[in-house]
Formats: structure tokens, C-alpha cells, sequence
């Protein structure tokens, strides 16, 4: 069940042109892809979630960062290349989509430990979206997991995610309050 309830003090928000175009390119470059839970969500629900951490959850208003969410994952796991994101969206909204994306010629486990490494050096923008991506993805591995994942992966998936964010606090304490919330709820379901 979707939770609309919606945390925010801000009133009036407007969606923008570019949104809904970065909003519109993410779901034609995601269209063929489904998130990992055993229902296969369309994958265009997690960006989608990302952008309304932000927004919904956090106040966050900064346009190039609620539209780099969208973007997030299109370099990572579509055909997207970055000339592409700029030729569209702008070099801002490239360099933050650059920012968070992991480089894949790295093998998965060198890929994770970059994470950790990098975060700290990120720009503010890129660490607002890899918080929101953090705790959507933790929210996930709780509510819709990974269908093939025992509860060790899920553990070590939410102590992987901890460290990344560990090395960014004091960007957004209100996201980071989400995050940790989101991996006491994971925590809580695990064994020690
Ligand atoms: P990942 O650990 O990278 O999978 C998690 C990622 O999948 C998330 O970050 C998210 O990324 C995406 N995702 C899609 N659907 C979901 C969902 N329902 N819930 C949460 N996340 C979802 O998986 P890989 O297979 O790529 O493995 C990478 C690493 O995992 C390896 O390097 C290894 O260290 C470890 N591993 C551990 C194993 C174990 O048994 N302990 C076995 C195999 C690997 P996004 O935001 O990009 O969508
Ligand atoms: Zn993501």
C-alpha cells in the first residue's frame, strides 16, 4: 500500500517543465527493467520514490537535485550516456548524475568500497541524492526485498548502505533522520 501522506510544510509546489520531461525520459529509458522484489516492480517507482524523498519528505526544492534523482540510475543500468543527460538536462544535472554513478568497469565489490570511499568528496547535491537513493533502497530491502536475498544479504545490504552514509553526515538532517529510521526498521527485523 503507497503512502501518500505527505510530512512536508511546504505548500505549494510546482512541477516544472524539465521535471516532468526528466521525469518522462527516466520512464522510457527504464521501461524494460523491474526492481528486484518478487512482484517486479516497474524500476521507474524507485527514481520516481527518490525525487519524493526529496521533495515530499525533506523539502528539498533545488530543481537540479529533484530531477538528478529521476536521472539517477539511467547511465548506471540503461543504454543513458552522460552526453546524453547533458545535451538534455544541462552540465549541472550531468556532473550530479556523474556524480552518483557507480563506474561500472570497477567489479561489484570494488564497486561497493568506492562508494564508501567517494561519498565524503561528493557535492552537496550528489549527497542529497545518494541519501535519498540510501534510504529508498533500505525501505525496499524491508518492504519489497531482493526475492533471492537471505536475511545476511539484506543485513550486510544495510550495513553497506550505513557506511556510505556515515561518511556524509551533516549534509540534511532531516534525510539523514530518515535514513536512520529506515535502517532501525531494517535492524529491528534482523537477527543479531
Ligand atoms: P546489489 O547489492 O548491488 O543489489 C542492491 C541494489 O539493487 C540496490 O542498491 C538497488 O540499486 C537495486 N535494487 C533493485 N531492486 C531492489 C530492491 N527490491 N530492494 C533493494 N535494492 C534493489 O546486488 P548485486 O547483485 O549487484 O551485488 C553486489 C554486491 O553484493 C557484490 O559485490 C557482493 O559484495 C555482494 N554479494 C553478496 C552476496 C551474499 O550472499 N552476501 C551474494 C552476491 C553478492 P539501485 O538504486 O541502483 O536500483
Ligand atoms: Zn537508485
Amino acid at each position: 500500500m503507497i503512502n501518500l501522506l505527505v510530512t512536508s510544510s511546504v505548500q505549494a509546489k510546482v512541477m516544472t517543465a524539465q521535471f516532468l520531461q526528466a521525469l518522462s525520459f527516466a520512464a522510457y529509458k527504464h521501461r524494460h527493467q523491474r526492481r528486484k522484489d518478487a512482484a517486479k516492480t516497474p524500476y521507474i517507482n524507485h527514481p520516481i520514490a527518490v525525487a519524493n524523498i526529496l521533495l515530499n519528505e525533506a523539502d528539498i526544492t533545488d530543481e537540479a537535485v529533484l530531477i538528478a534523482a529521476l536521472l539517477h540510475d539511467t547511465v548506471e543500468d540503461t543504454d543513458t550516456t552522460f552526453d546524453e543527460i547533458e545535451q538534455y538536462f544541462g552540465r549541472v544535472i550531468r556532473n550530479i548524475v556523474d556524480e552518483v554513478s557507480d563506474d561500472k568497469s570497477l567489479p561489484k565489490a570494488a564497486r561497493k568500497q568506492a562508494q564508501i570511499d567517494h561519498a565524503a568528496g561528493l557535492s552537496d547535491r550528489a549527497k542529497l541524492v545518494k541519501l535519498a537513493d540510501k534510504i529508498a533502497n533500505l525501505r525496499d530491502t524491508r518492504t519489497s526485498p531482493p526475492e533471492d536475498w537471505p536475511t545476511a544479504r539484506i543485513d550486510e545490504y544495510l550495513e553497506w548502505g550505513k557506511a556510505v552514509i556515515d561518511q556524509i553526515r551533516g549534509t540534511h538532517g532531516q534525510l539523514e533522520g530518515l535514513f536512520d529510521r529506515a535502517y532501525a526498521q531494517g535492524k529491528a527485523e534482523r537477527p543479531d
